[in-house]
C-alpha cells in the first residue's frame, strides 16, 4: 500500500514504550532483553539518518519493584517517590545500552506546565532541536515526582503525540501490548476485527476505542491511544499503533511493511498545541 511505503521516508521520529512492554508481567521486573533491543533498533534508526526522541514509561513501574512496593493502594506521594527512584534506575539502564553502540542520549522531563507555559514551551522546543541537531537521542518522561493530578498530560500516549506536535516529528510509534486497533476488544469479542489504515478520526473511531487495553501496569488504554492520534495526525504526523512485544517492528514500520494500525496525517490550517492539553 502506497501509504505504507511512505513510512520509508519519514525523518524525525518519536517512538513511545509502555511500562507492560518493558517490564516482565509475571514478577514486574525489568525485561532487559528488549530494553536492549529497544536501543539497538532506535540507534539503527539513528545509523539510517534520521532523528529518533523515545517517550518511555517505566518509571513507576522500575522504582515501585526497587523498592518492593505493590501496586495495590499506592499513594499518589508513594507513586511520586517510585518515579523518582526508577527514572533515574531506568535513565541509567539507558545510557549503559545506548553507549554500548556509542550513542548519546539524554534525559528530558517535562510537565505539563512546560507546554502550557509560552517560555518553558519553546525552551523545549529549542532543546530538543538542538539535541537532535547534536545527533542525541532524547529520552523524555513526564516530570511524575512534580506533576500534580491537575497539571498531567495524563498518559505517556498523549505526552508523545505532544512531543511529536512540538517538534513537528513525521511519524510517531507507539509500542504498546496490543497488535494495534480493533472495531472491539478483541479480548472479550472474538469477531472483533483488525484496522490497518485509519485516514480520518471520526466519532465512531472515538467510540470504538473505548475497549481498553488489557494491561495494568500502564496507564493509556486505546481510548488514550486514539486521543494521541488526534494530536499527532492533527499537528501533521502519521501515527503507527503497534505491539511491543517485537521490538522487530519498528524497524519493519519504517521498511513500509503491513504492521500495526496506521493514522494517516491530516494537518489541521489552525493546529494550536495549545488547544490539545486538556485532558
Ligand atoms: N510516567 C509514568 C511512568 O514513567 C507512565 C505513564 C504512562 O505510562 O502513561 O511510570
Amino acid at each position: 500500500m502506497e501509504y505504507r511505503e511512505k513510512l520509508k521516508d519519514k525523518k524525525r521520529i518519536v517512538v513511545k514504550i509502555g511500562s507492560s512492554s518493558l517490564t516482565h508481567p509475571e514478577t514486574g521486573s525489568t525485561n532487559l532483553v528488549k530494553l536492549e533491543k529497544l536501543v539497538r533498533a532506535l540507534t539503527d534508526l539513528k545509523n539510517q539518518g534520521k532523528e529518533v526522541v523515545l517517550v518511555s514509561s517505566g518509571a513507576i513501574a522500575v522504582g515501585r519493584k526497587k523498592l518492593g512496593l505493590k501496586k495495590q493502594d499506592a499513594t499518589i506521594s508513594e507513586k511520586q517517590a517510585c518515579a523518582a527512584v526508577g527514572q533515574a534506575q531506568l535513565m541509567m539502564m539507558y545510557q549503559k545500552l545506548f553507549a554500548e553502540y556509542n550513542q548519546v542520549a539524554a534525559q528530558i522531563l517535562m510537565t505539563k506546565n512546560t507546554m502550557v507555559n509560552s517560555i518553558s514551551n519553546k525552551n523545549a522546543k529549542n532543546t530538543f532541536e538542538e539535541l537532535l541537531k547534536l545527533g542525541v537521542i532524547p529520552i523524555v518522561n513526564e516530570n511524575d515526582t512534580v506533576s500534580t493530578y491537575e497539571l498531567q498530560f495524563g498518559d505517556n500516549d498523549r505526552l508523545s503525540a505532544i512531543v511529536a506536535a512540538l517538534i513537528k516529528a513525521d511519524l510517531l510509534i507507539l509500542l504498546s501490548d496490543i497488535d494495534g486497533l480493533f472495531t472491539d476488544d478483541p479480548n472479550t469479542n472474538p469477531t472483533a476485527k483488525f484496522i490497518d489504515v485509519v485516514e480520518n478520526i471520526d466519532e465512531k473511531l472515538v467510540h470504538m476505542g473505548k475497549s481498553s487495553s488489557s494491561s495494568d501496569v500502564g496507564t493509556g488504554g486505546m481510548s488514550a491511544k486514539i486521543a494521541a492520534a488526534t494530536i499527532a495526525t492533527s499537528a501533521g504526523a502519521d501515527m503507527v499503533i503497534s505491539n511491543g512485544n517485537d521490538i522487530e517492528n519498528i524497524s519493519k514500520i519504517i521498511n513500509g511493511d503491513d504492521i500495526g494500525t496506521l493514522f494517516i496525517a491530516n494537518k489541521a490550517d489552525d493546529f494550536e498545541l495549545v488547544d490539545y492539553l486538556e485532558n
